[in-house]
């Protein structure tokens, strides 16, 4: 009998757990370590940050789902792993600890929303809020409708989007709330009393922490920057790029860019910047009692894979997408494995860039829900493969230099005037050699409307039936 334990319950970790449960006879166990009581459906957060969705849409409650699948339920954090040991140490929300032993351990423990990154941002302990978890979202919300309400009275007022570091990514969820912002505020009429600033890393507007693309459209071959400066004119938006936001004081972003290290300041009355990304804050301790995370885990403190982390010192040139990781097995400790936003890219897929300074402002590399979700599965493929005798290493690959994306963009909530961007591109990561523009043309279009939301509101509804592990669940793609 073995135990795999799997440290999350985001899509990475769910998908894992749901596939697990499924390719495991009930002699194995599955165990999920989550400090979450509920499933969040992050991308419909957008909707709630703009007050058009109540959080409790988005969530369900992971116990019943887990009772009824025959998946174990540790409601707690993981603090340390402890790998010549084969344990995982948990704080649990009831308070006191449990040890955890595992045969097979999937670290699927997303983003440390790396606020201290940057002075002032955040609504903890700063002055800008934040979309990126259901609570932050809520509150987005009700501080968002406060400007509707000073916006009616007749003020003008500043709204600031963006990232929040040099180093951050997740610019498309920032991207989606900017253009719900300006839907719901023109469905109000109220749109000419904002004046609504981007302000971010990416070197160029449609960036998006994949260097960019070129899309097809309409039978034409068009720039995924133009695209996005050209829905960005519509609304009469102003923007910044390539930015590095260095403090945020009440009303005020400061920032420095690619051109300049100049000290510049954004004023704003409303700002929602999303934060560098760090790897959680588990330890792990080797069986001298040695602490050796800076071993196993970049300097972010994301966990290694089966990458090329060498390649980074390579240079862009230089970057070939044998660099990705394929397996997302630990090399050192082949029994742990990292999926969904947990484990380290081997460097950006965008070209570098500092500020004159020497300040690096490069978009870091997205790793969606989709991509979270093909990771978890076939992590859970390989190491069921590997229980059930099967294989005797993981052979189930998925690497973003070798899969595709589609994305949804929501650019407004409502059933007869929403819209939404619909991009599909492969594949991710861009491959030079193969592909005149780095991507599959055939493969690689986009388009926007009204049908684009129906789709957003559609996989909202499909994915939450998913995660909760309903009859045919395994039938919707990741
Ligand atoms: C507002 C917003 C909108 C987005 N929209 C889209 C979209 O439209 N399409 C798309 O593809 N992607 C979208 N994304 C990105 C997508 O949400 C992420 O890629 C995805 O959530 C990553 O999944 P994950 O499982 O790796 O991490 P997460 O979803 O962050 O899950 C991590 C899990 O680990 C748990 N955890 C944390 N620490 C510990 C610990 N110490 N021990 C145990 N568990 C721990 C967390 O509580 C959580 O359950 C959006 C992101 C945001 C913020």
């Amino acid at each position: 009998m073995a135990k795999v334990v799997v440290l999350g319950s985001g899509f990475a970790g769910q998908t894992a757990a749901l596939n697990l449960r499924k390719s495991l006879g009930k002699d194995h166990e599955v165990v999920v370590v989550t400090p979450n009581k509920k499933f969040g459906y992050v991308p419909s957060w957008v909707w709630v940050g703009v007050g058009r969705m109540d959080v409790s849409e988005t969530q369900f409650e992971l116990a019943p789902v887990y009772k009824r699948m025959g998946i174990g339920y540790v409601n707690g954090l993981a603090r340390a792993v402890h790998p010549d040991d084969n344990y995982v140490m948990v704080d649990l929300l009831e308070g006191g600890e449990e040890k955890v032993e595992y045969d097979y351990l999937i670290n699927a423990t997303g983003p440390k929303l790396n606020y201290a990154a940057t002075e002032g941002l955040g609504p903890d302990h700063g002055h800008t809020v934040s979309i990126c978890t259901p609570n932050h979202a809520a509150e987005a919300g009700e501080e968002y409708l406060k400007m509707v309400e000073r916006m009616e009275r007749g003020e003008e007022v500043k709204m600031l989007i963006g990232t929040g570091h040099g180093m951050a990514t997740c610019q498309g969820a920032a991207f989606e709330y900017i253009h719900n912002i300006a839907f719901d505020l023109e469905e109000r009429g109220l749109l000419d009393r904002a004046k609504i600033t981007w302000l971010s890393n990416e070197q160029a507007l449609g960036d998006f922490g994949v260097g960019g693309m070129v899309i097809g459209k309409g039978g034409y071959t068009v720039s995924g920057k133009i695209f996005a400066e050209a829905s960005f004119m519509e609304k009469g938006f102003g923007w910044i790029t390539g930015a590095h936001v260095t403090k945020v004081e009440e009303g005020k972003a400061h920032y420095i860019t690619i051109d300049s290290a100049e000290d510049q300041v954004e004023e704003f009355d409303f700002a929602m910047l999303i934060p560098a990304f760090a790897g959680v804050p588990i330890k792990y301790i080797n069986k001298d009692g040695n602490d050796i995370t800076g071993e196993l885990c970049a300097p972010n403190g994301m966990l290694k894979v089966d990458a090329d982390y060498t390649s980074a010192a390579k240079g862009f040139d230089n970057w070939k997408k044998e660099d990705w990781p394929e397996t997302y097995q630990n090399q050192t400790y082949g029994n742990i494995y990292a999926a969904g936003i947990s484990f380290a890219p081997p460097h950006p897929i965008s070209k570098p860039a500092a500020a004159p300074d020497g300040t690096p402002i490069v978009a870091s590399p997205p790793r969606t829900g989709m991509a979270a979700g093909i990771i978890g599965h076939v992590v859970a493929l390989s190491v069921a493969d590997i229980i059930n005798g099967k294989a005797d290493k993981p052979v189930h690959t998925a690497s973003m230099a070798n899969f595709g994306a589609a994305c949804v963009a929501s650019m407004g909530k409502s059933m007869t005037k929403g819209s939404a961007a619909v991009i599909a591109m492969f594949p991710v990561v861009p491959d030079y050699e193969r592909f005149e523009y780095g991507r599959d043309m055939d493969a690689t279009f986009g388009d926007q409307g009204l049908a684009g939301h129906w789709l957003k509101a559609l996989l909202h509804h499909l994915f939450i039936y998913k995660m909760k592990g309903k009859f045919g669940w395994w039938l919707i793609p990741d």
